[in-house]
């Protein structure tokens, strides 16, 4: 060994490995020297030996790409040709490496210049260190700094969405307060004038004149009411995702005449005119006749609402293409720009001020966009600005082949102006007692049971040809009655109606499972019943 040590030193003129081998042999650190030209490993240690996997030797004479094949790739030959032709000191930090069994492994590399004996690079020195632990350490730590970073930025996100979920429930619950109070205030009107009503009935006496103005009244009142109910009620239907279209194919003239004529009363009593325009030929959709008619009775009523006295309405529809556009424009107070968009949004009302003054929900519009969206279609609001009036413009999509389908369809025949047989059955007496009265003077032959179980023994009894059954009932409920009388051998000509508070689509299942034929929902308009008891079947025994 001291001999091999000795000779380079003697003679100053060095051989190549000899003097690599004299400097590093036992060094821990792996080391190969190359030749700065082939890159043909000339020398390594036992250290180099081992990092790489290789046995003593069987390395020289061959490519230094040979024992480290990721050279090529991460740069370690370049720099290699780069210190041979500089002869300067050049490092390669933390270069990944596969490994057998594969594990990560991370190598660093030092490369000097090996001179030769004419003072000019023969080759190069390589060190290579395994930074495997520092590496994948410092690694790690900038994962977790990523991690971190990542974090704190989703927190920060994270705060925000709680912000605006906070300013939304803020929102949400002061929009409920404010509409549980306009609601409140909204019934309470009509019940203040129901009540005064009653007692201008009862001090009238017999003044004609005044009993009937105080009628009138009234009549417009419980409509008023009815209808406040009826909104709160799709609006639950609609949130609860109950709501469901009972689509037939209608003539939308005839749905836009009966809005038209049902806008009457608000038109009027604001001193309106209102013109009608409609398509000279049949427009048929496939729609739910009374839904469809909510949408523009409310845009009529709004329309009518919403105008300085003396205003014009203007009603009007015409087809374009497969659409029909529905235009109900105004001349009255106009929507600011600001407010546009947000009108059709649940509970919002533009002047609280002029809104108090015309009595409304702030619900019309939401259910107008619900059940346009419901029947496939879209609804806008236009405006100029406050003073300049408004369009509501809805399009409708046109049922498909309209006139092979030849309108609606043709309803049975009917036994109209006939004298009936009626049972009411309601264990609200007062219900009961007037809704008989009120057939009896429509010249009907009525009779009133107050629970079940008298429902069930009149029917025996009085085989009526129409039975109007409350479903909550004492001792035997409405259901349970409706099956009995069904169970009886004279039930099945029976007309069952139900007369309920409930009209979800399930309750209409229930009673429909019951054996009843129809479901009302109370308070029943007395015109409905009419056309009800018209249209029943011919008279049964
Ligand atoms: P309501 O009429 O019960 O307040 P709506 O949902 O029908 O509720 O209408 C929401 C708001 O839109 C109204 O309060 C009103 O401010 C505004 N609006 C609706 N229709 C018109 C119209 N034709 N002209 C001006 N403003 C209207």
């Amino acid at each position: 060994m001291m001999t091999e040590c000795d000779t380079p030193g003697a003679d100053h003129t060095p051989d190549f490995p000899l003097l690599c081998r004299y400097l590093s042999e036992r060094s821990p650190q792996p080391m190969v020297a190359v030749d700065g030209t082939t890159h043909v490993v000339t020398y390594f240690n036992h250290a180099f030996a081992r990092l790489v996997g290789r046995e003593m030797n069987d390395l020289v004479g061959r490519p230094f790409a040979e024992a480290v094949p990721e050279g090529e790739a991460n740069g370690c030959l370049a720099l290699l040709d780069r210190v041979f032709r500089t002869g300067t000191h050049e490092k390669l930090a933390d270069q990944e490496h596969h490994q057998t069994p594969p594990r990560p492994a991370y190598w660093s590399y030092s490369m000097w210049a090996i001179l030769g004996a004419d003072e000019r690079p023969a080759g190069v020195m390589i060190q290579v260190t395994d930074a495997t632990e520092t590496s994948l350490f410092r690694r790690q730590g900038v994962a977790m700094n990523e991690a971190l970073l990542v974090s704190a930025t989703r927190q920060h996100e994270l705060a925000a969405e709680a912000e605006a979920l906070r300013g939304r429930l803020q929102a949400a619950v002061h929009a409920r307060d404010h509409f549980i109070a306009v609601a409140s205030h909204e019934l309470r009107n009509p019940l203040t004038a129901l009540s005064t009503g009653l007692q201008l009935l009862k001090v009238a006496g017999a003044d004609p004149a005044t009993a009937g103005t105080a009628r009138d009244m009234m009549e417009r009142q419980l409509k008023q009411m009815v209808r406040l109910v009826d909104d709160l009620l799709d609006l639950s239907r609609i949130t609860t995702g109950k709501l469901e279209l009972r689509k037939e194919r209608v003539d939308l003239a005839a749905v836009l005449r009966d809005a038209a004529e049902a806008s009457r009363p608000l038109i009027d009593r604001g001193g309106h005119t209102l013109t009608v325009a409609l398509p000279p030929d049949p427009v048929w959709l496939d729609a739910d006749p009374t839904r469809l008619g909510q949408i523009f009775l409310n845009l009529l009523n709004n329309a009518a609402k919403y105008s300085e006295p003396g205003g014009h309405v203007r009603l009007s529809a015409g087809r374009d293409g497969g659409e029909v556009v529905v235009r109900v424009r105004d001349t009255g107070i106009g929507i600011p720009a600001t407010h546009l968009p947000h009108v059709f949004d649940i509970f919002v009302q533009v002047d609280s001020s002029w809104q108090r003054a015309q009595g409304g929900l702030g619900i019309g519009l939401s259910l107008v966009k619900e059940f346009v969206g419901l029947h496939g279609g879209r609804v806008e609001a236009h405006s100029d600005g406050p003073g300049t009036g408004s369009e509501f413009v809805v399009r409708l999509p046109v049922a498909v082949a309209a006139a092979a389908a030849g309108g609606p369809t043709a309803r049975p025949e009917t036994a109209r102006g006939s004298r009936r047989r009626v049972l009411v059955a309601d264990d609200n007496r007062d219900a009961a007692d007037s809704l008989a009265m009120l057939l009896g003077y429509m010249g009907h032959d009525v009779r009133a049971a107050y629970d079940g179980e008298a429902a069930l023994a009149a029917a025996a009894a009085f085989r009526p040809e129409l039975v109007l059954m409350d479903l909550g009932m004492p001792k035997m409920d409405g259901y349970e009655a409706a099956r009995r009388i069904r169970a009886e051998p004279w039930g099945g000509a029976r007309f069952l109606v139900a007369l309920t508070g409930w009209g979800a689509d399930d309750d209409r299942e229930r009673t429909r499972a019951a054996g009843f034929d129809r479901h009302l929902v109370k308070p029943v308009d007395p015109a409905a019943l009419t056309t009800l008891i018209a249209e029943l079947p011919a008279a049964s025994p």
